[in-house]
């Protein structure tokens, strides 16, 4: 399944020579195309070539993955209980829907501005004034994170903007660049720097010779040497915020080497993927892009901190209902409430509760399996953990920055410029 996601192309209709892979090709379409039809193309395009091809294959898988679960000790009811374990917690589906409870109405506030955007850009005909979006209009191929479509919803232009993707390039930034500066960054902090064999091993951009899984990983060998990054990185702001996410996962790694293996382990899956983004929320703020070379000049006036502030919901609260809903519809795939022949309808039921979307082409349920088209259904990787991340993330930075004496918006907080916060990160004040 993971080899037939990670080559999937989509051939032009009139060219059919001239075929589009998920990265860049297809990625490139959703986030900088702003013809309708044709981000259709890219979007419909994807979901033919890739989830018409899983769909008769993950109901067996799931069959196998539950048998496999059965038989471990202890005997989790299915694939789903199993992976909740993890987190230790027997409310764990009721804390989870409390908390997406206090966070949902950021997003649907955020939803109802940018379908108010989208509608000036795209048509009054093409969207309606209070129904769901058209899932492809959002700058993503899963319409999990609308930083793409920054441009169209910003709220003052001309004001200081954040997306420094341009600059990167203008001034010549290259992708061992940007894996540098996170590296600097982890340092800076008090924490480890990576290891020699983490610069020869790993892989930064995509391949010319082969193919490769392009989906970005983090990977501990478990010999307290070996770990690496597997990417297909472009220079972007947004591939700079993904780098520091992967090296969160490698810092993790390098802090627990020394444990017996049953303790390398984060605190719960979400503690794992929030490190890196952690860092990130910090890099981010527009007087630590200041110091990196990336903006000229900062703007310390309200307006530009309302762009600065939609910036990171697009990127932050974007994400909360896709990272909630995506195993709502496996935890129901895996204990039998959602069927094969309901795979599709169902998945579509919980992306329009929760994200207000819609397909923007009528779904085939005999033959569509959209979910497949997304990486960790075929790779087989949970995760609530990214939801779970993305609150945690925020308490943690909150945390720090309170710690390190900033005084202020914690929008405006840059943890580097404080060293007890240093000094807690790197385990002293935790001890
Ligand atoms: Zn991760």
């Amino acid at each position: 399944m993971r080899l037939i996601y990670s080559t999937g192309k989509v051939c032009e209709y009139h060219n059919p020579s001239s075929c589009l892979s998920l990265n860049p090709d297809l990625s490139d379409c959703l986030a900088s195309e702003r013809d309708y039809d044709r981000l259709r193309f890219c979007w419909e395009g994807w979901r033919d070539a890739v989830g018409r091809k899983l769909k008769d294959k993950y109901p067996r898988f799931v069959e196998l993955s539950n048998q496999a679960v059965h038989q471990g000790v202890p005997n989790w009811a299915d694939t789903g209980a199993y992976w909740r374990s993890w987190y230790e917690t027997a409310d764990f589906q009721e804390q989870l829907e409390n908390l997406y409870n206090q966070l949902s109405p950021l997003y649907n506030t955020l939803h109802a501005y940018v379908r108010k955007k989208l509608r000036e850009q795209y048509g009054q005909d093409k969207i309606s004034a209070n129904g769901p979006i058209p899932a492809h209009l959002l700058g993503n191929m899963w319409s999990q994170s609308w930083s793409n479509i920054y441009d169209l919803v910003e709220p003052y232009p001309g004001k200081t903007s954040i997306d420094v993707t341009s600059k990167m390039l203008s001034d010549g930034w290259t992708v061992d660049r940007m894996f540098r500066i996170s590296d600097d960054f982890f340092k800076e902090m008090g924490l480890t720097e990576m290891p020699q064999n983490f610069w020869d091993n790993s892989m930064f951009v995509k391949p010319a010779d082969r193919e490769v899984v392009c989906h970005p990983s983090a990977w501990d060998f478990y010999n307290a040497h070996d770990v690496r990054i597997k990417m297909c990185s472009n220079v972007s702001m947004q591939d700079l915020v993904t780098i520091h996410h992967e090296m969160g996962h490698i810092e993790y790694y390098l802090q627990y080497k020394h444990q017996p293996v049953p303790f390398r382990r984060g605190g719960n899956p979400g503690f794992h993927e929030a490190v890196g983004d952690l860092l990130a929320l910090s890099v981010s703020t527009p007087t630590h892009l200041q110091t990196i070379g990336l903006l000229d000049t900062v703007e310390n006036d309200n307006e530009s901190d309302i762009n600065f502030l939609m910036s990171m919901a697009l990127d932050k609260i974007s994400f909360l209902p896709f990272g909630y809903l995506m195993d709502q519809w496996r935890w129901g795939v895996f204990n039998g409430s959602i069927t094969p022949e309901t795979y599709n309808q169902e998945w579509w039921k919980l992306r329009t509760r929760y994200q207000g979307i819609v397909p923007p082409v009528p779904r085939n349920n005999d033959k569509d399996f959209d979910p497949g088209c997304k990486y960790h259904v075929p790779a087989n990787h949970p995760y609530m953990r990214y939801f779970v991340s993305y609150v945690l993330q925020f308490q943690f930075h909150k945390a720090l920055c309170e710690t390190s004496g900033h005084i202020g918006p914690l929008h405006k907080c840059d943890i580097s410029a404080g060293t007890e916060a240093q000094k807690a990160a790197a385990g002293e004040k935790l001890a």
